[in-house]
């Protein structure tokens, strides 16, 4: 970490936006952010490669801000020889870390590619770029809603580990022991690079409920049961989500997360809010 990076090695995503209106407030959310020095930004990719222009865009318009920028990449419904054409072009755009992903298939979409699982596209990406590329790969406190139990997925965590990334990131939790025990997990399984908790900020509880089924978040009952009694006062909701999410982070630094990695949903106020409380 460079002196300039932020002391608590924070880290934003972004998604592409779809419009023009939206493309140009993430320019000036990313402007906000990048004064915090973080030690990266990334930005998502659609599965399938659905968002691959718009990506490739959002990490050009980005990266001009100083800031490490690192694309998302999914192998699912790729092909080898589409995914090595995207690798060259990243390294010719000087791009240099990537968070390597299986993705999720697109109903109706057809065939699901050459490369099953995230393992397998970090072997291949180190096959084809040999160390180029930093990589950071997903990982589930709470176990992957695919996964056939908690022990087999931090099995297939470790395996894309030891396939050579150099970094995890998790989906969003809410219970501090959830990322501490998967650590403990993953350690014991010989994992020894940095797992970085990802955190939701709290802002509209209908869309965070909706997502949390969707990647399988937990959302604790009194968490919850909060929330539902604010009703439509986005005030109250986002003074209450950060404080919770202000104390969750604050918990994980103190009990040793090596840093910590905000889906922003293309807005800075509320990780703002929450990083400007922790000491
Ligand atoms: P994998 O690590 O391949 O795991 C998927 C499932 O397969 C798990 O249940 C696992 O236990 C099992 N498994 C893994 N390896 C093996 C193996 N070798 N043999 C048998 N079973 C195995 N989605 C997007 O579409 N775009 C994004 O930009 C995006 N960014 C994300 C960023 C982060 C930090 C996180 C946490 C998630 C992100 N996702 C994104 C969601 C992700 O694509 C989905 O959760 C997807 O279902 C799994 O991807 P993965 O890379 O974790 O898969």
């Amino acid at each position: 970490m460079s002196s300039q990076e932020h002391p608590l090695g924070i880290s934003f995503e972004f998604f592409p936006p779809g419009t023009d209106a939206g493309r140009d407030k993430l320019m000036q959310v990313c402007d906000v952010l990048a004064s915090r020095n973080p030690r990266f930004f990334s930005v998502t990719y659609g599965a399938g490669g659905s968002t691959q222009a718009r990506t490739r865009e959002v990490v050009r318009n980005v990266g001009r801000s100083g800031i490490t920028t690192a694309p998302h990449l999914s192998c699912i419904g790729s092909d080898k020889g589409e995914l090595r054409e995207l690798l060259a072009q990243y390294r010719e755009e000087g791009i240099n870390s990537l968070v390597a992903l299986r993705g999720d298939m697109p109903s109706g979409m057809g065939s699901i590619g050459e490369l099953r699982y995230a393992n397998e596209l970090v072997e291949f990406i180190r096959e084809e770029t040999g160390d180029h590329f930093e990589i950071a790969v997903a990982a589930y406190p709470e176990s992957h809603p695919q996964a056939p139990s908690f022990n087999k997925d931090v099995e297939n965590f470790a395996r894309k580990m030891k396939a050579g990334a150099n970094l995890a990131i998790t989906q969003y939790f809410f219970t501090a022991d959830a990322y501490f025990h998967f650590v403990d997990k993953a350690r014991a399984l010989g994992v020894e690079q940095p797992i970085v908790p990802g955190i939701m900020p709290i802002t509209n509880y209908t869309k965070l409920a909706r997502f949390s089924d969707a990647c399988g978040a937990e959302i604790p009952r009194w968490i919850r049961k909060q929330l539902e009694s604010y009703g439509d006062d986005s005030e109250a909701i986002g003074d209450f989500g950060t404080e919770v999410i202000s104390r969750l982070c604050q918990r994980l630094l103190e009990g040793g997360a090596p840093g910590l990695h905000f889906y922003t949903l293309n807005q800075s106020k509320a990780p703002l809010r929450v990083i400007d409380n922790l000491r």
